[in-house]
C-alpha cells in the first residue's frame, strides 16, 4: 500500500483523492460529533456525493490566510463571490483586511512569523497515513505557528465538559497543534518542536493573541485522537457503517420522514 500514496503537491494537496488516501486534522474532527461533525456527512463529502458550500466565516479564514502566504490576488480571482457588483470588497473581506493589517503592523508577530510558508508533510500515526500543511515553520529555532481567524476570543459552553472552554480547546486545536508537532518531528527527524497558534479576531478593531501550549496540552490533544482514530478509520474504510447525525446540513438535506418521533426527542 505504502509506495502507492499519491504524492503530495500545492495542487493536489485539498483533492478528494488526497482525502480518501490520507487522514488529516479537520477530517479527522469532521467524524467527530463534540466538534460539530457527522460521520454520514464527512463520508458523503470524502465520496464525492456531497460538497460543503464555502461559508463566509470559513472564506475570510482562507482570505486572511491567502494574504500570508503570498497569494490573495490568486485568491482574489478565484472567488468572484467575495465582491459586490460594483466590483468593491464586500464589508466581511474589508475587515478581513483590517485583521491583516493588525498582524502586520505588529512587530512582535511578524518576528515569530517567519520560516517556511505552508509547507506539507506526510506521516505515519496510529496506522493511518497523514498529511499536514503548516502554515509557517520555522525549523531552525523549533517551532511552527499555525494563523488563525476567529469571532472572538469569549470562552465557550462545553457540553461534555460541563464548563466553559477557550475557543482553542472548543475547536479542537489541541488535536491539531498536537498531531502537528508529532507530525513534524517524525517527518523531518527532530525533536521538541513547539506549537503555536498566532490568532486574530473577526471584531472591529480586530484583537490578537499568539497562543504556547504546555505538555500536557499536547498530550490531551494526542489522547483525543488516540482515542477515536481506531473508529474513525473503520468507519473511512467501510467497515463500520456511518452514523447519521440527524442535525447538520448534511442530514438535513438528505433526512426521509421514515417514522414518527415522540415530541420529547426534539
Ligand atoms: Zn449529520
Amino acid at each position: 500500500m505504502e509506495n502507492t500514496l499519491l504524492k503530495l503537491t500545492d495542487e493536489n494537496y485539498f483533492s478528494q483523492e488526497a482525502n480518501r488516501q490520507y487522514m488529516e486534522v479537520s477530517q479527522f474532527k469532521g467524524f467527530l460529533p463534540q466538534y460539530g461533525g457527522c460521520e454520514a456527512k464527512q463520508m458523503a463529502i470524502l465520496n464525492g456525493t456531497y460538497k460543503q458550500k464555502d461559508s463566509t466565516p470559513l472564506l475570510v479564514g482562507s482570505y486572511v490566510h491567502s494574504h500570508f502566504e503570498g497569494a490573495l490576488d490568486r485568491f482574489k480571482g478565484e472567488h468572484p463571490e467575495i465582491f459586490t457588483k460594483a466590483g468593491s470588497l464586500k464589508s466581511q473581506y474589508q475587515q478581513a483586511n483590517e485583521m491583516i493589517n493588525c498582524l502586520e503592523t505588529d512587530e512582535s508577530f511578524k518576528r515569530v512569523y517567519t520560516g517556511d510558508k505552508e509547507k506539507i508533510f506526510t506521516f505515519d500515526l496510529f496506522g493511518a497515513p497523514w498529511k499536514i500543511k503548516v502554515d509557517c515553520l520555522n525549523l531552525k529555532d523549533g517551532y511552527f505557528v499555525d494563523l488563525k481567524t476567529t469571532r472572538d476570543f469569549q470562552k465557550v459552553w462545553n457540553e461534555e465538559l460541563h464548563r466553559k472552554v477557550s475557543f482553542a480547546e472548543a475547536w479542537g486545536y489541541l488535536v491539531q497543534i498536537a498531531v502537528y508537532k508529532k507530525g513534524i518531528e517524525l517527518a523531518t527527524n527532530t525533536k521538541d518542536i513547539d506549537g503555536f497558534i498566532a490568532a486574530v479576531t473577526k471584531q472591529s478593531p480586530p484583537d490578537k493573541a499568539i497562543l504556547y501550549f504546555t505538555p500536557e496540552d499536547y498530550e490531551i490533544g494526542f489522547q483525543e485522537v488516540e482515542e477515536n482514530i481506531q473508529h474513525v478509520l473503520d468507519v473511512k474504510n467501510g467497515n463500520v457503517a456511518p452514523e447519521r447525525c440527524e442535525h447538520c446540513d448534511y442530514c438535513r438535506a438528505t433526512k426521509q420522514l421514515d417514522k414518527a418521533v415522540h415530541y420529547t426527542e426534539l
